[in-house]
C-alpha cells in the first residue's frame, strides 16, 4: 500500500492531473486509488498515470504527449481525457498509461529544457561520457513505466503505443503519422484505419533504427506504435479543438471500448511515403535554400538544390523528393532534414 500523499484528495476531485504534474516538474510521490466504476488509478511519477479497470481487458494502450512541452493540443487531449475517466463519466474497457513527457518544457513553453527528449530514447539516455541531465534521467524513467505497464498486461493482450504532437511548421498534409522502423515486420492496414479514423491519412514508413519513444515501444515491446503528428504547433487555449475532434473520438473508443469496428482498408485513403534519406547538419555553415516556413511534404523537382553543409550541395536525387521537419539549427552531428518518396500499399502490408 502506497502512502496518501498530501495531493491526492485534490486529485480525486478535479481529475486535473495536468496542473499536478506541472506542480511538480521532475518528481511525484507515487499513489493509488480506486474510481466508484472499480478502475484502480496509480500515479506512478509526475506526469505519468496508470488506468486498471475491473475485468477482463485485451488491449494495453500507453498515450503520450508533451515528450515536446510546447505541442500544446495533445496535451489538452490528453488531459480531458484523465478528467472525465477520474471524475468517473469515462468508463474504460481497456487498460491505458498516460505520459505527460516533459512537464518542465511545458511550463517553460519550449520543446525541451536541455535535451530533445524524443533524441533519448531506446538507451540513448545514457551513453558512456556524456552526463546525465534531466531529460536524460525522464527518458530512462519513462522506458522503465512502459515496460512495467507492458509486463503487467494480461497475455495476449495487444499493445499500442501512440506518441502524440504537434509540429513545430505548417504542413501540406496536417496531421501525419511516423510508423517506425519494423525490422522487416509487415506493416499493418488495421493500424492505418486507426490512423485515418483519428484524422490521419498520410504516414511515413521509417526505414531505419531511431531515437524515438515510439520507436522504442515498437522494437523492444512489440507494441503498434506510432509518432502522431495532429498540426501545427499553437499556445495553451488557442488550440481549434474541432479539428482534434476525430481524434479525440477515436482514442476514446478505443480505451473505452472492447472492440472497435473501423471502415473496410482502402488504399487510395491514404498518402503513403517511405524514408529515402537523412541530411544531417555536420558543419557550423549549414543551409536550406527554401524559406522557414516550407511546409512538411513540400516536393522537389530532381536536381534541385535540398540543403548546403558546408561546402557539401545536396540536390533531390529522385522526381518528388519531398522534405519533412527540416531544422537547420539542430546541434552538429543531428538530423537537420529528413526526406521521403510517396509508395503503394503492397504486399509488405497485411
Ligand atoms: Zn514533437
Amino acid at each position: 500500500m502506497l502512502a496518501k500523499p498530501d495531493y491526492l484528495n485534490e486529485l480525486i476531485n478535479s481529475g486535473d492531473f495536468l496542473t499536478l504534474s506541472r506542480d511538480n516538474e521532475w518528481h511525484l510521490e507515487a499513489s493509488e486509488f480506486t474510481l466508484v466504476n472499480g478502475t484502480r488509478v496509480t500515479v506512478h511519477d509526475t506526469g505519468v498515470i496508470e488506468f486498471q479497470p475491473q475485468g477482463t481487458t485485451t488491449k494495453d494502450v500507453v498515450l503520450s504527449s508533451a515528450v515536446h512541452g510546447n505541442e500544446t493540443a495533445p496535451i489538452e487531449i490528453c488531459d480531458e481525457l484523465i478528467k472525465t475517466i477520474i471524475k468517473g463519466e469515462l468508463a474504460l474497457n481497456q487498460r491505458v498509461l498516460f505520459i505527460f513527457g516533459n512537464p518542465k518544457s511545458i511550463n517553460i513553453g519550449l520543446r525541451f529544457v536541455e535535451e530533445n527528449l524524443n533524441r533519448l530514447f531506446n538507451g540513448h539516455h545514457t551513453v558512456e561520457g556524456v552526463p546525465m541531465n534531466d531529460e536524460r534521467k525522464r527518458a530512462a524513467n519513462l522506458e522503465e513505466y512502459v515496460t512495467d505497464f507492458f509486463a503487467r498486461g494480461e497475455q495476449g493482450s495487444a499493445r499500442y503505443h501512440y506518441d502524440l504532437h504537434t509540429a513545430i511548421r505548417g504542413s501540406k498534409n496536417e496531421k501525419f503519422a511516423v510508423y517506425p522502423y519494423l525490422h522487416g515486420k509487415p506493416w499493418k492496414k488495421s493500424q492505418l484505419q486507426f490512423l485515418l479514423s483519428c484524422g490521419v491519412n498520410t504516414v511515413l514508413m521509417m526505414k531505419s533504427p531511431a531515437t524515438t519513444f515510439s520507436y522504442y515501444s515498437s522494437f523492444v515491446h512489440g507494441a503498434d506504435s506510432f509518432t502522431v503528428e495532429l498540426g501545427q504547433v499553437k499556445p495553451f487555449g488557442e488550440n481549434d479543438m474541432v479539428r482534434f475532434a476525430k481524434t479525440k473520438q477515436t482514442l476514446t473508443a478505443l480505451i473505452s471500448q472492447k472492440e472497435v469496428q473501423y471502415p473496410q482498408f482502402n488504399a487510395s485513403d491514404f498518402e503513403l511515403f517511405a524514408v529515402h534519406r537523412t541530411i544531417n547538419r555536420t558543419q557550423q555553415d549549414f543551409s536550406f535554400p527554401f524559406s522557414d516556413d516550407a511546409e512538411n511534404f513540400t516536393g522537389f523537382a530532381k536536381g534541385e538544390l535540398l540543403a548546403t553543409d558546408g561546402d557539401t550541395p545536396y540536390y533531390a536525387d529522385v522526381e518528388g523528393e519531398a522534405i519533412i521537419f527540416p531544422n537547420a539549427h539542430v546541434a552538429l552531428g543531428q538530423r537537420a532534414l529528413l526526406t521521403v518518396i510517396p509508395m503503394q500499399v503492397d504486399s509488405n502490408f497485411v
